[in-house]
């Protein structure tokens, strides 16, 4: 029996545990107390995280389908006819979408592959769904689209402000620090259209309507200004765009009585809010997908940007924007360049000087694909049903966006118009039901490899079996099919430390690292431009990473969601997560010990409004929106808003994005999974 330390593969925060391996099998998780992160502690997912691993479903062969069904492959087959396939395409009839959930070395493998090989623009990932308003909005203001401090820091702060994330639930390990900030006399403001277990611990809870968050923020704004508690001095030294965020934020449009009326929350409370933020001496903002996923997703962002920039809660151990990234490895999937407009580290594709550093770098005989944007994914899932034949063929790694992407219905049609997919997973999910090939992956704990925590930590996996079957890692996959497409020079690979030194030599803010640097327990916090760098826990310290040093404030209007109740669809829908599930439910639902829990999906409904409807607690109902219907229990709560219901999107059964509406924020093209109009009906008595 030994133990081999690794890192959780489920939500943002990174927390380390010792995989407990007998006779060559992962039998159990046991706590690595030496982490800094999380200290030995785990939360329910992190504490079963060996349930799934040899779980009977995984995939070991690879299949192709014949006939619309699938049957066994060799790799030797499956391999080839990819190849063929992938040849037989013009370059930007391809698309290929990485993933948040595996390793560093695979994203920029996949990331080289499309632009290198395929030579398509066109690649992406579920980041675009979940965080990327706050890449545009963080990187528009800051310079850099990062979380800006460490997590540990967080228990320095003296007022810690949540709003649109659950903490507790989805990041159980960051909410231990929330707790350790309190515990020394910390206030904890929480705002969200639910009193969730967060907002049980928190000082003040301030209920608002979901998609109003402009206007709360910008109200106390106009308080703090009001007062005159601003930090004069930061936004005189560190700051441009003053009056013009002042010019917006005074009007009486965000004044606490009218800001009252749009959020719902009293205006004694907003007052409150603005003056224990403003006065603390060290605030930071917490904040998850509640924020991002909005058709305002970066103006939000942006807003908590500017409140930080006006109180000078920025640079400081317990200050700072904290964007709190949902995945494991999605800061990570990002920093590999594995989105449409840039290559590693945010090096812009158009960039002539970055386009031309990668094709020297990559020495690809026949050159790399053009130095353009190529699709968001929400935006090709409307290309594929919009314009038909535009992109035939689609390659995805470890993603399920037949769960995961909004109005299921049209991501089945979109799915439906390609000529050829492939899928590559642990898992025979939803998405691999519609492909012509699967191919049966390694997971995290049967290979080497990095993965980059929402606090910019590198930090590595470790093999501790060896995959089922003849699954096998993900980039060395990736490396078979561009051999098989005569590229196999450009992917010379012998391990995931050689993938890495060569992603690092080609990215400046992983310059500096080494897996014998990131060998210890508390790693390395990018950037880390040379090997002598100790890695920056807190971003922006003396100046932002813009062309002048300074952050940019900038007056933000309150705009409503794209679709409001009405008499029809009199509800608005928000959609979350569990603490016992994660993501599309792939690994999660085949751990016994955490699918016990929550086996299914639930709508939470108000008591009143449960009552009006004559709907009891547990009861199957209804729920409608112009997208789509499904049954699902009711869960009666007086624990959410009037007006408001919830429904977790973990569950095919019963899954919440057959209701979600696609429409995009116009900047970070990520969807309003977070409000949309819904109407809950009462399933007759037969
Ligand atoms: Fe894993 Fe996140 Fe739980 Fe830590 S808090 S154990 S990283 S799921």
């Amino acid at each position: 029996m030994k133990y081999v330390q690794t890192t959780c593969p489920y939500c943002g925060t990174g927390c380390s545990f010792n995989l407990v391996v007998d006779k060559g099998i992962v039998t159990g998780v046991a706590p690595y107390q030496r982490s800094p992160v999380n200290e030995g502690k785990l939360c329910p997912k992190g504490t079963y995280a060996h349930e799934f691993i040899n779980n009977p479903d995984r995939l070991k062969k690879p299949l192709i389908k014949k006939d619309g069904k699938f049957v066994e492959a060799s790799w030797d087959e499956a391999l080839k006819l990819v190849a063929e396939k992938f040849k037989s395409y013009k370059p930007d009839e391809c698309a290929c979408l990485a993933s948040a959930r595996v390793s560093n070395e695979d994203n920029y493998a996949m990331m080289k592959f499309a632009r290198g090989v395929l030579k398509t623009k066109h690649i992406d990932h579920c980041a675009r769904l979940c965080h990327a308003s706050t890449v545009a909005g963080l990187a528009n203001i800051f310079g850099s689209g990062a979380m800006t401090n460490s997590i540990g820091d967080i228990a320095e702060s003296k007022c810690v402000f949540i709003i649109g994330s659950n903490t507790f639930e989805c990041h159980p390990l960051i909410g231990r620090r929330v707790m350790q900030a309190k515990a020394k006399g910390a206030k904890v403001i929480y705002a969200d259209p639910r009193y969730t277990p967060t907002g049980k611990q928190a000082d003040l809870y301030l209920q608002f309507r979901s998609g109003t968050d402009v206007a709360l923020l910008n109200g106390m704004m106009q308080e703090i200004i009001r007062n005159g508690w601003e930090n004069k001095e930061f936004i005189q030294n560190r700051c441009n765009g003053f009056d013009e965020l002042k010019k917006e934020v005074m009007k009486d449009d965000y004044s606490l009585e009218n800001v009252s009326k749009i959020t719902g929350v009293p205006a004694d409370k907003i007052k409150t809010a603005a003056e224990w933020f403003a006065k603390s001496g060290a605030s930071a903002i917490l904040y998850s997908m509640g924020i991002t996923q909005h058709t305002t997703g970066v103006d939000n962002v942006k807003s908590c940007g500017n409140l930080q920039m006006l109180t000078g809660n920025l640079g400081r151990p317990g200050t700072g924007v904290n964007a709190l990234r949902g995945q494991n490895n999605v800061q990570g999937a990002c920093d590999m360049g594995c989105l449409p407009v840039v290559y590693t580290a945010y090096q812009k594709v158009i960039d002539e000087a970055a386009q031309k550093k990668f094709a020297d770098g990559w020495k690809f005989p026949d050159g790399i694909a053009k130095g353009e944007n190529g699709y968001e994914v929400t935006t090709l899932m409307n290309v594929l049903t919009e314009k038909p034949g535009e992109i035939k063929c689609l390659y995805i790694m470890g993603e399920n966006p037949m769960i995961s992407d909004p109005d299921l219905t049209h991501v089945e049609h979109a799915l439906k118009t390609l000529d050829f997919l492939v899928v590559q997973d642990i898992f025979l999910n939803e998405t691999a039901e519609f492909a012509d090939v699967v191919l049966p992956a390694a997971c995290y704990a049967e290979k080497d490899g990095t993965q980059t925590s929402t606090e910019r930590r590198v930090q590595m996996w470790r093999k501790a079996q060896n995959p089922p079957g003849e699954a096998k890692g993900d980039w060395e996959i990736i490396a078979s099919i561009a051999a098989k497409m005569g590229y196999g020079a450009q992917f010379p690979w012998k391990t995931s430390e050689d993938v890495f030194n060569e992603m690092a030599s080609l990215t400046p803010s992983y310059a500096g690292m080494t897996y014998e640097r990131l060998n210890r327990p508390e790693a390395l916090h990018w950037p880390c431009p040379t090997t002598d760098h100790p890695g920056t826990p807190i971003l922006h310290t003396e100046k932002f990473g813009m062309p002048d040093g300074k952050g940019l404030m900038t007056g933000i209007p309150f705009k409503w969601p794209q679709e409001v109740p009405d008499s029809e669809y009199p509800f608005v829908l928000t959609t979350g997560r569990s603490i016992w599930q994660w993501h599309t439910g792939t690994m999660t639902r085949r751990s016994a010990s955490l699918e016990r829990e929550e086996p299914t999906g639930w709508v939470e409904i108000n008591t009143e409004d449960a009552k009006k409807l004559g709907i009891a607690d547990k009861e199957k109902v209804k729920a409608k929106t112009r997208r789509g219907e499904i049954t699902i229990p009711a869960r009666v709560t007086p624990d959410i808003m009037p007006g408001v219901v919830f429904i977790p999107f973990h569950y095919a059964e019963c899954a919440a994005n057959v209701l979600t509406i696609n429409a995009l924020d116009p900047i970070a093209k990520i969807p309003e999974s977070k409000a949309c109009a819904v109407k809950i009906e009462k399933i007759a008595e037969a």
